[in-house]
């Protein structure tokens, strides 16, 4: 169960079947409490400008409202939310922030709950996803959210597992750390992963070496999905040492009682969005590597060197970066 708690919301004019249908789909992540709220000092504006309301439900909380480690409050509508331009907004929240609001007014269940999903999201730290149906993706109107399945991707829900539980002890890529274990020999120090592991215990792994890989060695991409291969850059089929270097790595993590992982984004073995495209052109396309793979099957948390970049841990936390307006 994630920590701290989220309180929704409810405005008086959302029916008792969206909001039980919005709890359901968010207290299986989140530890939910809610509440019911009077927007009075709207009384009689249909149409209310995002900003305002966020900024009204500031005022509601008061100090509670910027509380770092603090509950995460998302209030519900059904009013119309516009952005300074009058566009339709549905959601409008600040990126690690404390409080966000979302309008219902004409969603059904399932796109309600994506934009909730959403704006939690950005409340605890996840940017957009370029998955299209994730709750995470971008998207300025209906459409979009209308093609969005109503809860995260394993990316995202992985990003958020893994910020959520900020204590206790790492995994971490070698050649992140500075190893030279890549395939060229060198390796991919990684300045914001350093900064972020400082002062926490730190397991470092290099699946494709633990497979028994040799460091100098040929580039691999994964070349197929069905079944799934691994092809070096002459054609050697290395699928199984990709294989037993991704089983070596899970034994090594949970010996450790590791529950959370920084993996080389892009990597054959490490990728947790990205890898290559598998025709060796430079192309990086959507996908997971072997070993991330497993890992998440295990239920250990992988994320990338890039999402602790962009996250930008030390900006939340220090209340930069805010996202002045979302369109959901
Ligand atoms: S297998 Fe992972 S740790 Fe090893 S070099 Fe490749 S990306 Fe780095
Ligand atoms: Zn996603
Ligand atoms: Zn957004």
């Amino acid at each position: 169960m994630i920590k701290p708690p989220l309180v929704l919301m409810f405005s008086v004019d959302v029916s008792g079947k969206m909001r039980r249908s919005l709890v359901n789909c968010l207290a299986h992540s989140f530890c939910v409490k809610t509440r019911q709220v009077d927007l009075a000092v709207f009384a009689g504006h249909d149409v209310i400008r995002g900003t305002q309301l966020l900024e009204e439900l500031c005022f509601m909380l008061g100090p509670s409202a910027m509380e770092s480690d603090g509950p995460k409050y998302l209030l519900i509508t059904r009013r119309h939310l516009v952005d300074s331009c009058e566009n339709r907004l549905y959601g409008l929240s600040e990126l690690g922030g404390n409080v966000g609001v979302v309008s219902v007014a004409g969603l059904d269940f399932r796109e309600a709950c994506a934009e909730c999903w959403h704006e939690v999201g950005h409340l605890w730290g996840l940017d957009h996803c370029p998955d299209p149906i994730c709750a995470m993706a971008f998207s300025s109107g209906k459409a979009g959210l209308s093609q969005k399945a109503g809860r995260l991707c394993r990316a995202c829900m992985n990003e958020l597992k893994f910020f959520m539980e900020p204590e206790g002890a790492v995994g971490v890529s070698r050649c992140l750390l500075g190893d030279n274990c890549r395939f060229d020999g060198k390796n991919c120090k990684d300045q914001d992963v350093l900064k972020y592991i400082e002062g926490k215990s730190v397991v470092g792994i290099c699946p494709e070496e633990m497979g028994g890989l040799s460091t100098p060695r040929e580039r691999s991409e994964i070349v197929s999905e069905h079944p799934v291969r691994v092809e070096t850059t002459t054609g050697k089929d290395v699928t199984e040492a990709f294989n037993q270097g991704a089983l070596a790595a899970l034994d090594t993590l949970i010996s450790a009682g590791i529950r959370r992982c920084i993996l080389k984004e892009g990597s054959p073995s490490c990728g947790s969005r990205l890898i290559h495209s598998g025709k060796f052109d430079g192309r990086r396309i959507p996908g997971r590597g072997l070993t991330t793979r497993l890992l998440d099957e295990r239920g250990i948390a992988v994320v990338s060197e890039e999402a602790v970049r962009r996250r930008g841990y030390l900006g939340i936390e220090q209340t930069k970066n805010k996202r002045p307006e979302d369109r959901g």
